[in-house]
């Protein structure tokens, strides 16, 4: 009698016992969404900022950190058994997936840019100083005698082995697109965790995944060139999808970013490869929107170099694929159509369609 009173009592406290298991769930997961992490890591010579939302916010991070520090373990030209230091100085190796997908990606912008964009330009990076060593102007012989190894077209790839080789000096340097490529890779990696939302800001290199957890939009600081003023500009996105189609990319590329001063001139880190010099387009910011933060990056070096004019008939022959915020010496802001209505600034700027 007892016992069955004893287990009638069970048999009701079942459902009271699985409620209450419910709402506890129910409470954690809400915390879980709730809970943020954020980190600071100096790499590939920047200050990256990252932060995630999530129940696996510290997981995800952790791994992040992990990424970028094998990313930079395979690009970096200072560290001496890198990947692209090892073919910098065999000129032939079979490469990894990374440096296949990154030569592929490079040889695209190369194309679509004119040869505005090219990562043989390392030798004369060198020469002025902007890959270690002392800051110094090269004389225009040094440079011409440097920019006959600058040339993309001199590699010979194979995209079905993977295996490339290069001229006796060609060198090679993926600074202009490798942080573009690590904080996409992050995304795609998020995409194994729970998580809502993040945001990455890999110097200059900013990546939005998925959603806020309190619905708001993402709002992006597009960097200003111009002391007088703190940023150019506002971006705006609503949440993303999440998930690894949830992402994207805002990339900023300036001479103000690396830049080193003699004689009153100012010299900077974004080579014109048809001079050697750094580019004197007329553009003195490039932020470029778009997807594909691979492509995000390259484009804004790219752009930077092209100039205006270039930029707006590339743009033109792409709708859809990326938009653009220009800056110009003349203090001149545009801005293509598709971020119109996502773009707020304090100075007037022009809608290019
Ligand atoms: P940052 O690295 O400051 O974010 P960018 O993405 O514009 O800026 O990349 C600049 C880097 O790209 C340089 O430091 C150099 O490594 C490389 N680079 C410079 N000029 C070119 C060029 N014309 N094509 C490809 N890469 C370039
Ligand atoms: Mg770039």
């Amino acid at each position: 009698m007892g016992n069955r009173r004893f287990s009638g009592k069970v048999c009701r406290s079942i459902p009271v016992l699985l409620a209450c298991v419910i709402i506890v769930c129910l409470l954690l997961d809400h915390y879980g969404k709730g809970k943020s992490a954020s980190r600071s890591v100096f790499a590939m010579d920047t200050y990256m900022e990252l932060m995630a939302y999530g129940t696996d916010s510290e997981e995800a991070l952790d791994r992040a950190v992990v990424e970028i520090q094998r990313i930079d373990g395979l690009l970096s030209t200072g560290i001496a058994e890198s990947e692209v230091s090892r073919l910098n100085a065999e000129k032939e190796g079979a490469l990894s997936e990374d440096l296949r997908y990154l030569l592929e990606r490079s040889m695209e912008i190369n194309e679509m840019s004119g040869g505005a964009f090219d990562i043989t330009i390392y030798p004369v990076m060198k020469a002025w100083g902007f890959a270690g060593g002392e800051f110094r102007v090269p004389g225009d012989e040094e440079l011409s005698k440097l920019l006959a190894y600058v040339d993309m077209s001199s590699l010979k790839y194979s995209q079905e082995s993977g295996r490339l080789e290069m001229p006796r000096q060609a060198e090679l340097d993926f600074g202009g697109i490798g942080k573009g490529y690590t904080a996409q890779r992050i995304a795609e990696v998020f995409a194994e965790y729970d998580i809502g939302g993040a945001m990455l800001n890999l110097g200059g290199n900013v990546q939005i995944y998925g959603s806020k957890p309190d619905g708001s939009e993402w709002k992006i600081a597009v960097k200003s060139p111009d002391g007088a003023l703190p940023y150019l500009g506002i971006l705006s996105f609503e949440g993303l999808s999440g998930g690894a189609g949830g992402s994207r990319a805002v990339v900023t590329s300036g001479g103000y970013e690396r830049y080193f001063e003699k004689d009153g001139e100012i010299y900077h880190h974004i080579i014109d490869p048809r001079t050697g010099k750094p580019s004197d387009s007329g553009l003195v910011s490039v932020t470029v929107a778009c997807g594909d933060g691979t492509l995000a990056d390259g484009l804004s070096t790219a752009i930077f170099v092209m100039g205006y004019d270039k930029a707006v008939e590339l743009w033109r022959g792409h709708k859809g694929e990326f938009e653009l915020i220009l800056f110009d010496d003349q203090g001149k802001l545009y801005v293509t159509e598709g971020l119109e209505g996502s773009f707020v600034s304090e100075i007037e700027y022009e809608i290019i369609y």
